[in-house]
């Protein structure tokens, strides 16, 4: 059987030196692909880096909605990135709303989940979300604004309601399949 992860954090703050050994380990138990996610630019940037380093490694790159909360956030990253790592990179995340917890200013967040949604449609890639405690702005934001590439629901714990919503969006929004899994 070949396996496939649609999303893991091998980032050097969790795994320090042990990345080639966990992505060698996991790829001798059937996980032949990996995608790797950032949340933000350094660990965007080293998503990017392994991928380059490993055969059946991509990347997402993107900025966590826990890092949204300001009115303004850098996301020129983002671009640079995917400009200059065509091969590696495969969409854009993960991004979206989170409203659990401390700090959060939910219009900053939409604001910059929606700017970024913007960029995935420019380059032309799908999105992975996070969604936490924010299910009607969310179920909102995708109805206005289509991800012309699609997107996978990462982090979900809603009502069996909302995850129909989600759904029937989704086909919408997958349109095109091509490019995702
Ligand atoms: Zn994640």
């Amino acid at each position: 059987m070949e396996l496939f992860d649609a999303h893991c954090h091998l980032y050097k703050e969790y795994y320090e030196d042990k990345i080639d050994e966990v992505i060698n380990n996991a790829k001798a138990n059937d996980v032949l692909y990996m995608i790797n996610v950032g949340v933000d630019k350094e660990t965007s940037k080293e998503a990017v880096d392994v991928a380059s380093n490993h055969d059946g490694v991509f990347a997402i790159v993107g900025l966590y909605p826990e890092f949204c909360n300001d009115d303004e956030v850098d996301l020129s990253f983002i671009e640079e990135l995917i400009k200059t790592n065509k091969n590696e990179i495969v969409g854009i995340g993960e991004i979206g709303l989170d409203y659990h917890g401390e700090g959060v200013n939910k219009e900053n967040q939409k604001k910059h989940f929606v700017e970024q949604i913007e960029l995935a449609n420019k380059y032309n890639l799908p999105v992975c979300i996070h969604s936490r405690n924010a299910d009607m702005d969310m179920l909102d934001i995708l109805k206005n604004h289509k991800v012309n590439k699609g997107f996978l629901m990462h982090c979900f714990s809603s009502s069996i309601e909302i995850a129909k919503e989600i759904i029937k969006l989704r086909r919408l929004h997958f349109s095109c399949r091509a490019n995702y899994i």
